[in-house]
Formats: structure tokens, C-alpha cells, sequence
């Protein structure tokens, strides 16, 4: 009698911006391990008919809030908890690696790459690996050579997480079962964007992300997927990419070389999925569509210190040129500000009675720019424990409610709005820290700018200080001819 297959299931999940100057650490990630592991994952309970004669050996996962890089001890750590579970596994058929694939370790390059390089070499090659990944995420040479099947998410926003991690899972085990190793080839497509250019909502992305399926469908493809990459950190693997597996080598270069070919084609009509502006530019304009119903509420994204993407969560920058409104200030403008990070500022003020006037410094502690900590004159107006903020507070100042968290976290939505009593639908004016909106924001906009301000996830990427990227890139260079050679194996 043949034993089951045996997958054992771990990663690192952790976008992480080298410009930040935040630093994660294992206080910002969630970390799971045995049973609580393999909850995560909803084709195990109960198991699905494909996965369930399956042992699924858990080694350690870790996920986090995008951020700054992560420090080297942080890392180690889970590095090391993930060779030591393999290490005591005993015999394996295959790893699912659940991982964003844009992690930076301080000092080092291609994390996810050293990491499917040391198991390569605890466990040796016969192993198949599979890994699942956020479409932010970078291929390098090594994770490509070190994994047999890869994949990433085709939504941007992402709404098909737990379909991409199912599907990674679910290609393993058939690869498995077929007892022959896929075929993979890889396309490096030298464009690195920022995601609020490529939504795939809108074209050009919508139209590259829909070939997937069609491309999936032919004979001997088992997978494709597209890498926008990420642009935040000043790395050699940072770029663009395509990936295709399948059971059949010609059919599966062939995928890949039409779709990286596609992206190419495409570079030039990547637009930022909303009108953009400077912050006073969107204010302007915000003012004057707030008189307007329909336009109600008007979102302003502050997108280059977007958490969700990295960003340190506590410039003021945009607050600062909010509170020199006076339209605002005044109370005629009905505003939220959303959100900056700041546990000493909340812990000062949230024991004192709800309504006492508060008197405060807020943000710019973690990300000093310009204009750093800013005063704060007001109200205390609510105070709220929320799952991803803890202890959290509101501070009016004329129609502004200024929301202070006390861990980094991003109000991507509504209900995290109503905890400081606050319903984002029926306010003028909401300026978030994020880039494109998340669907129910996006669903409650009556309109939106997205503000090129400044931080550690700056959109306007030339104006970030890269030394270590390959060049040339599309859209820091233009007018090259572009390497889309395929790597098959
Ligand atoms: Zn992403």
C-alpha cells in the first residue's frame, strides 16, 4: 500500500519598502504554527476531495503589514524555524511555500530567493516545490530555479488570495500525482510600476490579467501568472515577470513569452487608476466637489505613506496641509483624516473622559519627514480598541476627526470607520493613507483623487533614490529594446 503524500506548508509573508524607515520586527507579524497553520487554510477543514489524502506537515508562518525591512534577527529566526521543521519532518513529497515575495532583510538581497536555496539544500532536488505568492511580489533567478511551480495572485486589489494560496496547493499535489516534475519557464519583463498603476480594474492590466485563463486553458499549460513586482525597494530582482508550468516544455515557453510579450507591449498605456495631484492640488479640488451630493464623499488617497504598501504610517504631511484649510478648520467641511500610527500620542490622551480638550504631538516618529510631529489642538472624541490598531483614538478639530492609532494599520474598512464613530459614507471628506481603493471604500467614493505625496512608498518613483535596480527599466528609461528571453527548465 502506497503512504499518502506528504506537504509541508510554511513562509515568510511581508512586503517590505527599503525607502521606509520603519523597521519590521516580530511584533508586527502574526505568527502561526501546528494546527492554528493549517487552519488557515480553507480547503483543509475539512478537506477537500483533492487534498484530502494529503499529510500537511506544518512548519511556521508569518505575516505582517507591509512595511519597512525586516530586521536580520526577526528573520533568522523563522528562517531557521523553517529548516529545523523540515529537518524533523522526515520524508517529504513537497513544500508549499506561502510567501508575498517582496520581503527585504536589512543588509540583504533576494530573501525569498535565499530561502528556497537553503531548502533546496536540506532537502535536496527531488522535492517538488510549490510556492504561492502576491503579484507585488519579484521572481529572481534563484526562487525561480529553487521552486517547480509558482503563482501569484491576477487581482489587483486582491480578491483572490485564498484561491491563488488553494491553487499553488492544488497544482502541487497533481503535479505529485502525476509523479512527473512540471515544466516551468520564466520571462523577465523589465517594468517596474506602482500598483495604483496597475489595477486590475482598468486597462491595461484588466486586459494582460484576462489572457491568463484563455492561456491556462491550452493543452500542456498548468499555470500562468504575471508579476507587476515591486518598486519600493532598491534591489537587483526588483521587476517585472511572467511564469508559466505545464506538462508540455513547448507549450509552456510558448505561454510565457506571449504574455511577457503582452506586458511589454502594454508599458506605455499604465496610467494611475485615478486622477492625481499634489496634496493642496486634490484639496483644491475637493473643496469645491464637496458642495456637490454626488461627489460626496470625496477620497483623497495619501498614497505615498500608504502602510499598505510600507509606508511608516506617520507622515503628517497631508494633515498638516488639511488643518491649514479653513473651510475645515471652521467646521463647514465635514472631515476624516485616516490614519497615523502614534502609541505615546494615544496612550496620553485616551484614559481622559471623552470630550476633554486634548493638546498634543502626533506622528512623524517613525518617518520624520517634513513637517514632522505635528500639534494637535481639539477634542478627544472617541476611543476604540480595534483588532488591527489597538487602543485607537479620534481627535476633533473643527470638521476634521483625526484618527491615531496605536499600531500601524490602514482603514481599508467601513467597520473600522464606525469604531471611532464615524460613517465615512455620510462625511464630506475622507483622506486616507492608501493607493488605490479597497472595494468598499471605492464602492462608498462619490468621487476620488489619489495625492503623489511624499513618503517611504512615494508613487512618483523617480523621485526615489535607487542605486542597486538593473537597468535599463521601463518607465526610469525608455527608448530600449527590451531582454524578454525565456528561461525554460
Ligand atoms: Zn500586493
Amino acid at each position: 500500500m502506497s503512504r499518502p503524500l506528504r506537504v509541508a506548508i510554511g513562509g515568510v509573508h511581508i512586503e517590505s519598502s527599503t525607502f521606509s524607515p520603519h523597521l519590521s520586527t516580530a511584533g508586527d507579524f502574526e505568527v502561526t504554527r501546528g494546527d492554528a497553520l493549517l487552519a488557515r487554510y480553507g480547503w483543509l477543514s475539512p478537506a477537500e476531495p483533492w487534498a484530502a489524502d494529503v499529510e500537511w506537515v506544518p512548519l511556521v508562518h508569518a505575516r505582517a503589514l507591509p512595511g519597512g525591512a525586516v530586521t536580520p534577527e526577526t528573520y533568522d529566526a523563522w528562517h531557521a524555524e523553517i529548516l529545523d521543521g523540515l529537518a524533523a519532518a522526515g520524508p517529504l513529497d513537497g513544500i508549499l511555500l506561502d510567501i508575498h515575495g517582496a520581503m527585504s532583510v536589512v543588509g540583504r538581497d533576494d530573501a525569498e530567493g535565499g530561502l528556497v536555496t537553503a531548502i533546496r539544500s536540506l532537502v535536496g532536488p527531488e522535492p517538488f516545490v510549490s510556492a504561492a505568492m502576491d503579484l507585488h511580489g519579484n521572481v529572481s533567478h534563484a526562487l525561480f530555479d529553487g521552486c517547480d511551480l509558482l503563482t501569484c495572485y491576477r487581482t489587483a486589489p486582491h480578491v483572490d488570495v485564498w484561491e491563488t494560496r488553494e491553487r499553488a496547493a492544488r497544482n502541487l499535489v497533481d503535479a505529485l500525482r502525476r509523479g512527473r516534475r512540471p515544466h516551468k519557464a520564466l520571462v523577465h519583463v523589465p517594468i517596474l510600476l506602482p500598483g495604483e498603476m496597475t489595477s486590475t480594474r482598468l486597462d491595461p492590466a484588466k486586459a494582460l490579467y484576462a489572457r491568463v485563463p484563455e492561456i491556462e486553458a491550452r493543452d500542456g499549460v498548468i499555470d500562468v501568472a504575471i508579476w507587476i513586482g515591486f518598486a519600493w525597494a532598491d534591489e537587483p530582482r526588483c521587476s517585472g515577470a511572467v511564469v508559466a508550468t505545464g506538462t508540455d516544455a513547448a507549450a509552456t515557453a510558448a505561454a510565457a513569452r506571449e504574455l511577457g510579450r503582452h506586458f511589454w507591449e502594454a508599458r506605455d498605456d499604465f496610467t494611475f487608476v485615478a486622477p492625481t495631484g499634489t496634496m493642496d492640488e486634490c484639496l483644491d479640488e475637493a473643496l469645491v466637489a464637496v458642495k456637490d451630493p454626488a461627489r460626496r464623499p470625496f477620497f483623497i488617497s495619501d498614497s505615498g505613506d500608504n502602510p499598505g504598501a510600507g509606508g511608516a504610517d506617520d507622515v503628517t504631511f497631508a494633515l498638516e496641509r488639511m488643518l491649514t484649510r479653513p473651510e475645515i478648520a471652521d467646521g463647514s467641511v465635514r472631515a476624516v483624516y485616516a490614519s497615523l500610527v502614534d502609541p505615546d500620542a494615544v496612550a496620553r490622551v485616551a484614559d481622559l473622559p471623552p470630550g476633554s480638550p486634548v493638546s498634543v504631538r502626533v506622528g512623524g516618529r517613525i518617518d520624520p519627514r517634513e513637517p514632522g510631529p505635528l500639534p494637535i489642538e481639539g477634542v478627544l472624541e472617541a476611543v476604540a480598541d480595534d483588532p488591527d490598531g489597538g487602543r485607537c483614538v479620534s481627535l476633533r478639530v473643527g470638521g476634521l476627526s483625526v484618527f491615531v492609532t496605536s499600531r500601524r494599520m490602514q482603514y481599508r474598512e467601513l467597520a473600522s470607520y464606525r469604531r471611532l464613530g464615524v460613517e465615512a459614507g455620510t462625511v464630506d471628506l475622507v483622506v486616507v493613507k492608501i493607493g488605490y481603493l479597497e472595494p468598499e471604500l471605492f464602492e462608498a467614493a462619490g468621487d476620488w483623487l489619489l495625492a503623489l505625496t511624499p513618503g517611504g512608498v512615494d508613487q512618483d518613483l523617480r523621485r526615489l533614490p535607487y542605486e542597486r535596480l538593473l537597468r535599463p527599466v521601463f518607465p526610469l528609461d525608455r527608448d530600449f529594446a527590451a531582454d524578454l528571453t525565456v528561461v525554460a527548465r
